[in-house]
C-alpha cells in the first residue's frame, strides 16, 4: 500500500465530465489499495474570471479580499470531486486550505507555505477515505486566507506530499510529461522520462511553465519524487527525482 498525492490542474477539472473522469482515475488507485490525497485547481478559466470580477469593481482590490475571492475557485472543484467520488462508492472528504491548516506567511498572492497539519488528513486516510484538498490556498497566522501565486496548486500538492511523507506526488496535467521545451510552441520537442530536480529548476528558469517553480524547490528540499503525467491518457510521463537515471547522461543539458 502506497500513499499517493495526486494533483489535477485546471484543464483536468475543467468540466463536469472531466471531474467525473478524475474520480474514476482516483478510484482506480483506491481499488489497488493505495491511500490517495487529491489536490485540485480551479476549473480552467475560473481564476481569470474571478480576477475580472474583482477588477470590474475596484482596479486595485485589497490583497486580502482578492484572496478570499480567488480561493473560491478551488472550493468549487474540491466539493464537486468529492461528490463525483461518492457516486462511485468511493468515500471522500473535501477540505479548503484553511481547514487542513496549510499555514502560510501573510504575503497575499505569493504566500509561502510554512507548515501543514497532516493529522486530520491522516485520520481520514486511516478511516479509508480519499481526501480532497483545495490547491493554491492557505491561511496565515491571523486567520486570513492567502493564495500562493498563479499555478500554485503544484506547490500545494508537493508540500502536502512532503508533510505526509507520501511515496509519490503525481502531477496530472494536459500534457503527457515534461518536454525539452514547450511542445505547444515547438512540436519537435522531446518528452523526457526522467529528470533531476536541478535540471527541472533550470528548465523552469528558461520558462517551462509546466510546473510552479516553487514546487520543484520544495520537492528538492524534502526529496519528494514527482511524476508528471497526463490526465487524459495512460502514457507513463516524466519522473522528477534526485538523480537522473544516468548521471553522466543528463536528460536535459
Ligand atoms: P495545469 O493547469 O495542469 O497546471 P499548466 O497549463 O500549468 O497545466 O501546465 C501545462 C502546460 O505547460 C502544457 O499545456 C504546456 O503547454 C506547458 N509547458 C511549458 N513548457 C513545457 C515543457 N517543457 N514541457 C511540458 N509542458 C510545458
Ligand atoms: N487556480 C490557480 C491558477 O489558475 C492555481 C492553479 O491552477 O494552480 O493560477
Ligand atoms: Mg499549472
Amino acid at each position: 500500500m502506497a500513499l499517493i498525492v495526486q494533483k489535477y490542474g485546471g484543464t483536468s477539472v475543467g468540466s463536469v465530465e472531466r471531474i467525473q473522469a478524475v474520480a474514476q482515475r482516483v478510484k482506480g488507485w483506491r481499488d489497488r489499495g493505495d491511500q490517495v490525497v487529491v489536490v485540485v485547481s480551479a476549473m480552467s478559466g475560473e481564476t481569470d474570471r474571478l480576477i475580472g470580477l474583482a477588477k470590474s469593481i475596484q482596479e486595485r482590490p485589497s490583497p486580502r479580499e482578492l484572496n478570499v475571492l480567488l480561493s473560491t475557485g478551488e472550493q468549487v472543484t474540491i466539493a464537486l470531486l468529492a461528490m463525483a467520488l461518492d457516486t462511485l462508492g468511493c468515500t471522500a472528504r473535501s477540505y479548503t486550505g484553511a481547514q487542513v491548516q496549510v499555514l502560510t506567511d501573510s504575503a497575499h498572492n505569493k504566500a509561502r507555505i510554512r507548515d501543514i497539519d497532516g493529522a486530520r488528513v491522516r485520520a481520514d486516510l486511516d478511516a479509508g477515505r480519499v481526501v480532497v484538498v483545495a490547491g493554491f490556498q492557505g491561511i496565515d497566522e491571523h486567520g486570513n486566507i492567502t493564495t500562493l501565486g498563479r499555478g500554485g496548486s503544484d506547490t500545494s500538492a508537493v508540500a502536502m506530499a512532503a508533510a505526509l511523507k507520501a511515496d509519490e506526488c503525481q502531477i496530472y496535467t494536459d500534457v503527457d510529461g515534461v518536454y525539452t521545451t514547450d511542445p505547444r510552441i515547438l512540436p519537435e520537442a522531446r518528452r523526457v522520462t526522467k529528470i533531476s530536480y536541478d535540471e527541472m529548476l533550470e528548465l523552469a528558469s528558461l520558462g517551462a511553465g509546466v510546473m510552479h517553480n516553487r514546487s520543484i524547490e520544495f520537492a528538492k528540499k524534502f526529496n519528494v519524487p514527482i511524476h508528471v503525467r497526463s490526465s487524459l491518457s495512460d502514457i507513463t510521463g516524466t519522473m522528477i527525482v534526485d538523480q537522473p537515471e544516468l548521471p553522466n547522461q543528463a536528460a536535459v543539458s
